[in-house]
C-alpha cells in the first residue's frame, strides 16, 4: 500500500482525497501557492509546502511538484481534477521518475484527452460516436463542406478542451464561418492547442455518464450512471445519480458499453465515459482519465469510496468489488454551488465569506475547503462547495435538496443556491423530464432566483444566529 501522497490540487478536491488518506492512514502532503496559504487543505494535510507566489503556476508545475514529491519521501501524486490531472506529460514525468501517478498511464491520457483520437479508438472499439470528424480540421473551408454532409446544427468542438469551454454549436455556414476562428483563439488561450474538431448536434440530448474503475489486473467494472443534463454553457450545475430518466434495459447497456470502452483502451483507474442521450440512441461523447466533481453522488447511492479505490489501484491492489457486488439504492443529487450571481449572467463573486453555516441532518454530505472568514481568491475556479443529498425515492431527495439548500447560510458572497430552489421546484424537474436544454429554455427561473430569500430575511436570520452562536 502507498505510504505517502503528495496532492497536486488545492480547495475541496485536495481536501477530499486528504480525508481519503488520513482514513486509509496514508501521509498526506499539499502544495500551495501563496494566495492559498489560508486555504482549508494546507491546514488539513500533514504537511504543506509553498511553490511559489504566482497563483497558478506553481499549481502547473510538473518539474517542481514530483522533485518535491521525491525531496518528502512521497510514493505518489494524486492529481484531482483539472490542473495536471489530464496532462500526459505529468503522468510520464512521475512514471520516469517512479513515483506513482494516481490515474491512468500517460498513453492511456495521451489518447482519451485528445477527443478526436478518443473518438477513433472507440469507432475501433465498436462503440457509437456522434457522426463527424475522422480527425482534426484543416481548415474552415474542410469544416464547411463536412457540416453540409452531417447536415447543421452541428458542434464545434476543441480536440483538448474541458470544464465545458472550447464548444460552440453552430446553426448555419454563416455561424460556423464566425464561430471558426473563436473557437480556435479560445483552444489555444485555454488548452495551448489549436486543434478543433466537428461532430452533428444532437438536438436537446441527456447528459449520461457513466462512473468505471479498472484494476491492473485486468479487472473494469461500472458504477452506474450519473445525468449531469442540468447544464448552463456546457457546464454541469446539478447532478443526478442514478439517472431517474433511464428505463433499466438503457442503463444495463450504457453501464455494459463504458466497460467496453474502458476494456478497449486497457483503463487503469477511476475514470469517466460520457455519453449523449437521445430517444434510444446512445453517442460516447468524451472520456475523462481522472475524478470527476460529482464522483461523490456515485458513492452516496453505491457506498463505494471511488478515492480510496484509486489509491489501492494504484498500490497494484485488485479491485475490491466484483460488477454483481455493486449495487446502488436511492437517488442522490449534488448542487454544485458557485460564487457567482445567477442574475447578473453568472458573474463571479468572489470575497471575503462573512458567515458559513454547513447544513446537515440526515442524507447530507457536504465537500468544501471554505470556512467563515475565508477569503475566496479570485484566481481560481467559483465553484466553492458540492452540497450532496441522497434519499430512498425520487421527490425524496428534492424535498431534501431543498431542505438542505434552505438549512445552509452562505454570507458575504453570492451564490447560485437560491437559483437551484427554483429548479427543483419546476414541474418538468419534479417529474424528471429534461435534458441539456432545461437551464436555457427556462430563464424565468433565474427572475425568482432572489425572490425567494428576499437580503433581509437573510440578513435577520444571520443576526439571529451571530446572537445565538456568539459569531
Ligand atoms: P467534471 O468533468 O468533473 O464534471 P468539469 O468539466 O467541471 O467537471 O471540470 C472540472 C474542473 O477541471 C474545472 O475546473 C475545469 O475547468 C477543469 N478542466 C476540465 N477539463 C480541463 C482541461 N482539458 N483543461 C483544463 N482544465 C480542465
Ligand atoms: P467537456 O470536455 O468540456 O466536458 P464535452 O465534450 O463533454 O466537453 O461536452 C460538454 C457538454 O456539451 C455536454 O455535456 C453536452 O451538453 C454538450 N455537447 C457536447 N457535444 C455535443 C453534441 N455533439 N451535441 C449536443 N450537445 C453536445
Ligand atoms: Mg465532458
Amino acid at each position: 500500500m502507498l505510504k505517502k501522497i503528495l496532492i497536486a490540487n488545492r480547495g475541496e478536491i485536495a481536501v477530499r482525497i486528504i480525508r481519503a488518506c488520513s482514513e486509509m492512514g496514508i501521509t498526506s502532503v499539499a502544495i500551495y501557492t501563496e494566495p492559498d496559504r489560508y486555504g482549508l487543505h494546507v491546514k488539513r494535510a500533514d504537511e504543506s509546502y509553498s511553490l511559489g507566489d504566482d497563483p497558478i503556476a506553481g499549481y502547473l508545475n510538473p518539474r517542481a511538484i514530483v522533485s518535491l514529491a521525491k525531496q518528502t519521501g512521497c510514493d505518489a501524486i494524486h492529481p484531482g481534477y483539472g490542473f495536471l490531472s489530464e496532462n500526459a506529460d505529468f503522468a510520464k514525468l512521475c512514471e520516469e521518475q517512479g513515483i506513482q501517478f494516481i490515474g491512468p498511464k500517460s498513453s492511456v491520457i495521451n489518447n482519451m484527452g485528445d477527443k478526436t483520437q478518443a473518438r477513433d479508438s472507440m469507432r475501433a472499439a465498436g462503440v457509437p460516436i456522434t457522426p463527424g470528424s475522422d480527425g482534426n480540421l484543416k481548415d474552415l473551408a474542410e469544416a464547411l463542406e463536412l457540416a453540409e454532409t452531417i447536415g447543421y446544427p452541428v458542434m464545434l468542438k476543441a480536440t483538448s478542451g474541458g470544464g465545458g469551454r472550447g464548444i460552440r454549436r453552430c446553426d448555419s455556414a454563416a455561424e460556423l464561418t464566425t464561430q471558426y476562428p473563436r473557437v480556435i483563439s479560445e483552444a489555444t488561450k485555454a488548452f495551448g492547442s489549436a486543434e478543433v474538431f466537428l461532430e452533428k448536434c444532437i438536438v436537446n440530448p441527456k447528459h449520461i455518464e457513466v462512473q468505471i474503475l479498472g484494476d491492473s489486473h485486468g479487472n473494469v467494472v461500472h458504477l452506474y450512471e450519473r445525468d449531469c443534463s442540468i447544464q448552463r454553457r456546457n457546464q454541469k450545475l446539478i447532478e443526478i445519480a442514478p439517472s431517474p430518466q433511464l428505463t433499466p434495459e438503457q442503463r444495463s447497456y450504457i453501464g455494459d458499453l463504458a466497460v467496453k470502452a474502458a476494456q478497449a483502451v486497457s483503463y487503469e483507474n477511476a475514470g469517466t465515459v460520457e455519453f449523449l442521450l437521445t430517444g434510444n440512441q446512445v453517442y460516447f461523447m468524451e472520456m475523462n482519465t481522472r475524478v470527476q466533481v460529482e464522483h461523490t453522488i456515485t458513492e452516496q447511492i453505491t457506498g463505494v469510496d471511488i478515492v480510496r479505490e484509486q489509491i489501492q489501484i494504484a498500490s497494484g491492489m485488485p479491485l475490491t468489488y466484483r460488477q454483481e457486488d455493486i449495487q446502488f439504492r436511492g437517488f442522490a443529487l449534488q448542487f454544485r454551488i458557485n460564487a457567482e450571481d445567477p442574475k447578473n449572467d453568472f458573474l463571479p463573486s468572489f470575497g471575503r465569506i462573512s458567515h458559513y453555516y454547513a447544513p446537515g441532518g440526515p442524507g447530507v454530505r457536504v465537500d468544501t475547503a471554505i470556512y467563515t472568514g475565508y477569503e475566496i481568491p479570485p484566481y481560481y475556479d467559483s465553484m466553492c462547495l458540492k452540497l450532496v443529498v441522497w434519499a430512498l425515492n425520487w421527490d425524496d431527495v428534492i424535498q431534501r435538496g431543498k431542505r438542505a439548500l434552505d438549512d445552509m447560510r452562505l454570507q458575504g458572497i453570492t451564490t447560485t443556491t437560491e437559483y437551484y430552489k427554483q429548479i427543483l421546484d419546476h414541474k418538468d424537474f419534479k417529474a424528471a423530464e429534461f435534458n441539456t436544454s432545461f437551464v436555457p429554455d427556462h430563464p424565468e427561473l433565474l427572475k425568482y432566483s432572489e425572490k425567494a430569500r428576499p437580503a433581509e430575511m437573510a440578513l435577520a436570520i444571520a443576526t439571529a444566529i451571530a446572537a445565538h452562536t456568539g459569531w
